[in-house]
């Protein structure tokens, strides 16, 4: 499915009050606003018109459509009138799809001469906006509230990355993920309580045998590895003389995929401490499946992965790249405090700055043949590292703000894919930070998302969330997570 494929429905609020002179203005209007927000090109998604809403049952009439319609990923709310707030109660309480409040008006200035009572009675959206807001916080449902006038280009941009955000909670709740193998051993943070992620995330995380997997890679055919060779030479430079290794993830990638578009995954883990059957841990393999917008997580990391599948669907069409990611060695020389990120193999070339390299070499870990891999340097750029953890009872998203560089050392012998970064506030507050709310050494790094946007999934989805960014503090943050300890502690109860 296709981001393009989520619709958005514009539900306008007034009453009778007015009389129908006004509701025909009000209905055209917001008909211009849809066509105009349509053609700025500004929004991922289509937003229909449905109604202008004057009584309760026509407002939970197009709540419960919205509910059932799989197109339909949410709701875009405005009070062009004053529009009584009890007749939303119903409605909204039963809102099961995203839900957006833009506060906005249809005119840019007050006109000095044309304002009179009648003006008043139609524009009076600072007025019906503060009644619907009001209903939304009573109600404590989750909600985005867009500020400004609907023809500005940042409004218009913003509520195009809120559509994202949104899209990914509908992606999310359909997301299947395969896992080659459990976790790797001992290791805590990768671990997690599928049942509930199942009941936040919707995810449905489930294990296929590898000697499966095993089978299916020896049935590849020559002539499907001879097409899938084609298309690794047309994107990278081929920089070794062992094309078999090469061959041999390819027959690992076109097993990989049959097993994962028969049941619908779009994301999966594997663990190079099961790779019963297989020459080679999946490097190559596994890149260009991510490239192609699959979601992966590596030592059974099942988290990463699903978040992984999520923020490239909703980046779909954005150009800055979004990749599976692992903490990996620090540069602390003052003056030049960086981070380098990168993995035993599996970083995807969708971060790439330049043309990427597919190179052979040998792996002491997972105790198998050379594999095949694609090397390169990230791109420079602000980002942000994603990680989901299990905090027992909840699950916690934390997302902090980097800023990525071109490497700063050429590192000849690195035989890795390779993105070095600038993290925020700076490299030991943000390590403090981050060591403090119990981020993972896995992330998802991505050019493509920004706090706001993976804040707004946290909201929908009813899990914590925690920002490291440019002001943070230890000390604030401390105070936070110990507050948020209580709070979500409550809300389970
Ligand atoms: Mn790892």
């Amino acid at each position: 499915m296709s981001i393009r494929d989520y619709e958005f429905w514009f539900v306008v609020g007034s009453q009778y009050l007015y009389g129908p002179e006004v509701l025909k203005t009000v209905a055209e209007r917001a008909q211009e606003m849809t066509d105009k927000l349509n053609a700025s090109g500004n929004l991922p998604c289509k937003l229909v018109y449905k109604v202008t809403a004057k009584t309760n049952k026509e407002i939970t009439d197009v709540v419960r459509e919205a509910n059932y319609d799989t197109k339909c990923a949410g709701i875009i709310t405005w009070c062009h009138t004053f529009s009584p707030s009890k007749m939303w109660i119903n409605g909204l309480e039963g809102l099961q799809k995203a839900w957006c409040h833009l506060a906005t008006q249809y005119n840019l200035e007050i006109p000095n001469e044309e304002i009179d009572m009648d003006f008043m009675n139609l524009n009076q959206a600072a007025h019906g906006d503060r009644e619907h807001g009001f209903i939304g916080a009573r109600l404590r449902k989750p909600r985005k509230i867009i500020a400004g006038y609907w023809q500005n280009e940042d409004v218009q941009k913003r509520i195009g990355k809120w559509m994202r955000a949104a899209a990914g909670v509908e992606f999310s709740k359909t997301l299947k993920i395969m896992r080659f193998g459990d976790n790797m051993r001992e290791v805590a943070v990768t671990e997690g309580d599928k049942v509930e992620v199942q009941m936040k995330l919707g995810w449905q995380v489930n294990t296929w045998p590898v000697g499966k997997l095993a089978e299916e890679i020896n049935a590849v055919s020559e002539s499907e590895v001879d097409a899938l060779m084609k298309e690794y030479e047309s994107l990278y430079d081929i920089a070794t003389d062992n094309i078999e290794a090469i061959r041999y993830q390819a027959r690992e990638e076109i097993a990989m995929k049959k097993m994962l578009d028969s049941e619908g995954c779009c994301a999966f883990s594997n663990t190079f401490q099961d790779l019963y059957g297989m020459k080679q841990l999946p490097g190559l393999a596994t890149q260009h499946m991510l490239a192609s917008g699959y979601g992966y997580g590596a030592e059974g990391d099942w988290k990463v992965s699903g978040m992984t599948a999520i923020i490239k669907f909703m980046t779909e069409g954005q150009k800055g790249g979004t990749a599976f990611m692992e903490d990996y060695t620090y540069n602390l020389a003052e003056g030049k405090e960086y981070s380098l990120g990168a993995h035993m193999l599996e970083v995807c070339p969708s971060v790439a700055a330049e043309r990427p390299r597919i190179e052979v070499h040998h792996l002491g870990i997972g105790d198998r043949e050379d594999p095949a891999r694609i090397v390169f340097e990230g791109h420079e750029g602000k980002a942000v590292v994603v990680s989901l953890i299990d905090m027992g009872g909840r699950l916690r998203l934390i997302c902090q703000d980097i800023e990525c560089v071109k490497p700063i050392l050429p590192m000849p012998n690195l035989p890795v894919a390779r993105v070095m970064w600038k993290a925020l506030p700076n490299l030991t507050t943000g390590i403090e930070c981050w060591v403090l709310a119990g981020g993972a050494h896995h992330t998802v790094l991505s050019y493509d998302v920004d706090a706001e946007q993976m804040r707004d999934w946290a909201r929908m989805m009813d899990i914590e969330f925690v920002h490291i960014g440019k002001d943070t503090t230890v000390e604030a943050l401390e105070q936070d997570l110990f507050l948020s300890d209580i709070v979500w502690k409550l809300k389970s109860c």
